[in-house]
């Protein structure tokens, strides 16, 4: 009962025969492949043990309501509150977008794809990262700078469902639920606001491959990535409830912004007057057609109907980043020691100085890390071989250690 016999033969269930398939399996009076065998084991978990394909059964009671979806990111993310609360609702739209696929009823709900603006290490790539957690469902991230149009250098844009692939290993409906953050999507807005006449490697033609994902279509994706590959057995990947997360810093994006606002205090949106802008924080005012200034292609920006933004993350939101998530900076140094059986504390002042350097520095949330590893250094590497029951860390150490350590090594963090 094995594979290819040598005159031609197929599969009973799909009429495939053994050229077209990976594997023939023989029984008493036929044959059975791969694919159907597979499809066989799926629908006898499903009827008899009432195992749906995909781990999670999901009811209009079971989905978490946008209110519980924000409470959750709460947990850990600080501020950025229009940001959740855009994410929290086209998440919950999206759960129900899968349901209704269920229920055949006549009125189709779009697929609402999200794309984030705000500057780099503000919590976009933290945001969908929780996101993923709460639902529990395939989720990586891609960066879009590393794509590129079939045919050059770099990765094809399929390559971005392989890693979904590798996550659900390998399996599809499950993958075809998934979340794919894709990062740094500025990256590849066209150099210009004017369609060149040549050609744009990095930028349109990569914009316009990714069109084909992000609107829902099927997608043949080489499982184990990098290019196609001529006898790769490619996987039909049905991209149309994949949520795509996009987020980018869009350097400079003030700028079109703020001209887009000039021109228009005497439109209909007179009421937001240029007083009432704040203009230390442009990006709370972005709007599609910013991206389209900023070289984003139309057609992406209608796959990405929910633009929302992050803002820069001020002191207050640093000092709360240190010791508030749930799985803070400082909380996981304190559980680091306490697995040594050791008590860590902090000064309060010791946070305050972690703040100012990370300020002083220009080193933003990311930095925050460094600087407190850099500070618990030596004790992390004294303290388990010693006998010690607690450990205090007080300003005049933490400063000690950072100086020791100096500091303008960090900034390239
Ligand atoms: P980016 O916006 O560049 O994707 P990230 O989400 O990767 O930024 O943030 C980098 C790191 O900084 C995170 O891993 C997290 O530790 C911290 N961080 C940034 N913003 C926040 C925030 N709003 N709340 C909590 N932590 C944050």
């Amino acid at each position: 009962m094995t594979a290819k016999k040598q005159h031609p033969t197929h599969c009973s269930f799909c009429g495939r025969t053994d050229a077209e398939t990976t594997m023939l399996i023989e029984g008493m009076e036929g044959f059975i492949c791969d694919q159907c065998a597979e499809r066989a084991y799926e629908f006898v978990q499903e009827a008899l043990y009432k195992k749906p394909i995909n781990a999670k059964a999901l009811t209009l009671e079971t989905i978490p309501k946008p209110t519980a979806i924000k409470a959750f990111l709460d947990n850990y993310v600080i501020g950025q509150d229009d940001a959740k609360r855009y994410l929290a609702v086209s998440v919950y739209n999206h759960y129900k977008r899968l349901l209704q696929k269920k229920t055949s009823e006549d009125v189709e709900i779009e697929k609402s794809n999200i794309i984030m603006v705000g500057s780099t290490g503000t919590g976009k790539t933290l945001l969908a990262r929780t996101i993923a957690k709460l639902l529990d469902v395939p989720f990586t991230i891609v960066d879009a700078t590393v794509l590129t149009e079939a045919g050059y250098v770099g990765e094809d844009i399929e390559s971005i469902l392989t890693r979904l692939l590798q996550v659900a290993d390998y399996n599809v409906p499950s993958a075809e639920q998934g979340i794919v953050f894709i990062d740094e999507i500025d990256k590849i807005a066209r150099k210009s606001d004017n369609p060149s006449i040549t050609r744009d490697v990095s930028g349109e033609g990569v914009q316009q491959g990714l069109l084909k994902l992000l609107e829902g279509s099927e997608v043949l994706v080489p499982p184990q990535g990098g290019r196609k590959h001529p006898d790769q057995k490619m996987i039909a990947v049905n991209t149309k409830n994949i949520l795509f997360i996009c987020g980018g810093a869009f350097d400079g994006i003030e700028k079109k912004i703020a001209q887009r606002l000039n021109t228009h205090v005497v439109g209909y949106n007179a009421a937001r007057s240029a007083t009432t802008i704040d203009r230390n924080n442009l990006l709370q005012y972005i709007a599609p057609q910013d991206l389209k200034s900023f070289g984003l292609i139309p057609e992406i920006i209608g796959r990405l109907p929910i633009l929302t933004y992050l803002n820069p993350l001020d002191r207050k939101a640093l000092r709360d980043i240190l010791t508030e998530p749930k799985n803070s900076i400082i909380k996981q140094y304190v559980k680091l020691f306490e697995m040594d059986n050791v008590k860590l504390t902090f000064d309060a002042d010791v946070y305050e100085y972690i703040v100012d350097k990370a300020i002083e520095y220009k080193l933003g949330a990311r930095g925050l890390r460094s600087i407190v590893e850099t500070i618990m250094m030596d004790a992390m590497f004294e303290i388990p071989s010693e006998k010690k029951k607690n450990f205090v860390v007080t300003l005049e150490y933490a400063k000690q250690q950072l100086e020791k350590a100096n500091i303008s090594r960090l900034q390239s963090a």
